[in-house]
Parts: C-alpha cells; sequence; structure tokens
C-alpha cells in the first residue's frame, strides 16, 4: 500500500511530502488509520542526525493514535474500528528476559517505531507523520478515553510512558516531593502524572513565563533555575527529580536538592554530553543519578488507563504536517504549550475520527 508521509530525506534538509509504502497486514498485524501523532523532540534529534546512525528517508513519529482499519487473520485482541496507539516500539525480540518482563524496551533487539531495521521497505521503519501504519499486534495499545479527547492522548504514548516509568519505578507518591526539570512535552506529563500519583510536586524551569502554567499542570511550586536564590531555597528537599531537559547542562544544582538517597533520573537525551557531575555532592549524601528508556508494552498500557481513570491528558497544539519544520524551531526555542500534535487530515484523510468543524 502506498500512502502519504512527511519526513526528511537527509539531516540537513526540511521535511517534506512524500511517499512511502506499508505491508499488507500479515496474520498478527493491526493495520491503523492515524488520526493524530506528536512532536516529540526525539524526532527532531533523530531526523537532524544529532543522535548517530539515521537513515534517510526518516519519517518520525511515535505519538500514534487511530482506528483500527483491516486486521490479520489471527489477531484477536483488536477489530476494525477499535480506537489505538502505537507508541516508540514495534517489534523486539519476544523471548529474552526484558520481554517476557513485558520491558520490551530494554530489549537488546528492540524495534523502534522509526528508523528501527526491518525487512519492510525500504530496510528501516517509518514512523507515524503518516497516514497509515502497520503493526504486531503485541505493541498496539487500547485507548480508553472519550474520543473526543484522541488527540491530546497521542503524548502519552511516548511523553506519559517515558515520565510514567521511572515515576513508579521510584515508587513516587503521597508523601514524596519530587521534582520535575523542564516543562515541555515530557516535563509537563511528568508534572502532571507525578501529582496525579499524590506527590508533592516542585517543576524547574529555566522559562520564568512558564511559572503560572506550571502551578496549573498540577506543580504545588515552582523554581527558576537560573536563580540562586530561589534554588538554595530548595536545597535538600527532594526525594526524587525527573531531569527531561533536552540540552546538555551542569546536573551539580540538581543534586544539590536531593535529600540523602535521593535519585535524579535522566529522561532526556541531548547529543553532547552533560558535564561530569561533582563525585561530592554524590558520596557525601549517598545520592543516585539514574536513567530511565520509555517503557514496556504493559506498563505503557497501564499508563493509558491510569490517565483515562484520572483523565490525563497532553496540553496540545494541533498543526498541519506541513507546520512541522516551523514547529521544530518553535520547540527548540521552548515556544509550545506543550506538545505540537499533527493533525493527519492535513495529509487528506481524516483517521476515520470524527473532527469538530
Ligand atoms: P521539549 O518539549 O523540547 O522540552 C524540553 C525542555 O527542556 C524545554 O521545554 C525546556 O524547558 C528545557 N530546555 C531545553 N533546552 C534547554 C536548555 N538549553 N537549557 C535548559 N533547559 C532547556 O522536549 P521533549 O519532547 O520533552 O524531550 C525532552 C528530551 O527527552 C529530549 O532530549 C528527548 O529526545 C528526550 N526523550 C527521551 C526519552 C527516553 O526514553 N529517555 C523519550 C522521549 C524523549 P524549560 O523552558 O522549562 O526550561
Ligand atoms: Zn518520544
Amino acid at each position: 500500500m502506498t500512502i502519504k508521509a512527511f519526513g526528511a530525506r537527509a539531516g540537513d534538509q526540511p521535511l517534506e511530502s512524500m511517499e512511502i509504502t506499508r505491508r499488507t497486514p500479515g496474520a498478527h498485524d493491526v493495520q491503523i488509520a492515524i488520526a493524530y501523532c506528536g512532536v516529540c523532540h526525539s524526532d527532531l534529534h533523530q531526523v537532524r542526525s544529532e543522535w548517530a546512525g539515521t537513515h534517510y528517508p526518516c519519517v518520525p513519529g511515535h505519538e500514534i493514535v487511530g482506528r483500527v482499519s483491516a486486521i490479520g487473520s489471527h489477531v484477536s485482541g483488536f477489530k476494525p474500528g477499535d480506537l489505538v496507539g502505537v507508541g516508540c516500539i514495534v517489534d523486539s525480540c519476544q523471548h529474552c528476559a526484558d520481554c517476557e518482563e513485558g520491558l520490551e524496551n530494554y530489549c537488546d533487539h528492540m524495534v523502534g517505531t522509526y528508523n528501527g531495521s526491518t525487512p519492510d521497505a525500504p530496510g528501516h521503519t517509518l514512523g507515524g507523520y503518516s497516514q497509515q501504519i502497520v503493526v504486531h499486534e503485541r505493541y498496539v495499545l487500547r485507548i480508553h478515553h472519550p474520543e473526543a479527547q484522541l488527540a491530546a492522548v497521542a503524548p502519552l504514548l511516548c511523553a506519559g510512558i517515558t515520565t510514567y516509568s521511572p515515576l513508579r519505578h521510584w515508587k513516587v507518591g503521597p508523601g514524596h516531593r519530587v521534582g520535575v526539570v523542564g516543562i515541555g512535552g515530557l516535563g509537563h506529563m511528568g508534572i502532571k502524572l507525578a501529582h496525579a500519583m499524590g506527590a508533592h510536586v516542585v517543576a524547574f524551569t529555566t522559562s520564568d513565563s512558564k511559572r503560572e502554567a506550571a502551578l496549573a499542570l498540577g506543580a504545588n511550586e515552582v523554581v527558576v533555575s537560573r536563580n540562586t536564590d530561589e534554588m538554595a531555597a530548595h536545597a535538600k528537599s527532594l526525594d526524587f527529580i525527573l531531569n527531561t531537559v533536552a540540552a546538555p547542562h551542569n546536573l551539580d544544582p540538581f543534586f544539590n536538592l536531593l535529600k540523602r538517597d535521593g535519585t535524579m533520573t535522566l529522561v532526556g537525551a541531548p547529543a553532547t554530553p552533560h558535564p561530569a557531575p561533582g563525585v561530592f555532592n554524590l558520596i557525601l549524601k549517598r545520592r543516585s543519578l539514574a536513567g530511565s528508556l520509555i517503557g514496556g508494552i504493559p506498563e505503557t498500557q497501564e499508563m493509558l488507563d491510569f490517565c483515562a481513570q484520572h483523565g490525563v491528558v497532553a496540553d496540545i497544539e494541533m498543526i498541519r504536517a506541513d507546520e512541522i519544520n516551523t514547529a521544530y524551531e518553535r520547540m527548540l526555542k521552548g515556544d509550545v504549550k506543550y506538545r505540537f500534535v499533527i493533525d493527519s487530515a492535513s495529509l487528506g484523510h481524516d483517521g476515520g475520527v470524527e473532527r469538530e468543524v
């Protein structure tokens, strides 16, 4: 099947309209008419070849929601018409210890939704800035939010799970004081989720203009991280910090905010490393530095169900596919509240979802 997509032919080229092919659904495949796709900062890193190994043409997009349009003969869990999502993973080995524990995100053979290895043309996976996608049913998620919220559900498929998973792993909940650093796509979800889990949330931002908005997202306090007095007032006060910043920066001021035995987990993935942290900031208070990669499929479903129950969705700004290059520039300036979402109607079809006129 030939479909329309938006992608780049090289790292120094803007994204443009292109045609790509999708495989005919195999026995265990689900074909999805994409209604909306969120725009992650990882899309920008990858398409501009800021991380090693981008294959071209590169069609990004791993925050995909839409409606099942066809199923393979052995698919039992989905039927045409179902509202579904696809996140960052479309395949894995399915038998290693990580896959058996539902942690496909840590499988050595995990296949990303774009730029992953596949026998399908052109030899690497192509993501959700497109009209349709065909995915093995194991990697398809069920959406229980009302259909009217579908566009705002899309960012949960990456920004949601990437923040939910470490918050759960480090057992954030009532009685915890949690810092969220960087109020972008991931950070705004981190604030909403930590708040919904019952924690006391302190948001850290470089943008004074986000102060009020961070409180509205669920933060109990907001700190402008460039202000040393504000930072000093929070010294040794936090149990856990989730750092979502997309650029290299000095981590030491944030370590100073952790209590004894506190952990800072990095989810932001800048193209160049952070300066090495001061060792004494870690050893004097037995603090930990950790990382976390998206989340496995069962936990992604758990996160979607948690969000449906708690009424959590992303704050989004809808764009047409042909506005993506401008959207990337705005994302680099922190000028988005808080996630761009591409309306697939701009690619010439509606993804089978009702839209307001
Ligand atoms: P985003 O929407 O661009 O948000 C990043 C935020 O970081 C900005 O809004 C800004 O917040 C802060 N920031 C950006 N540049 C900064 C700078 N130079 N100095 C200080 N703060 C800066 O990006 P995103 O989509 O949330 O993604 C964030 C990062 O996570 C990216 O590197 C992405 O690749 C990575 N990521 C990782 C995973 C994973 O599995 N670990 C998954 C998805 C994404 P303030 O204005 O509030 O300071
Ligand atoms: Zn992402």
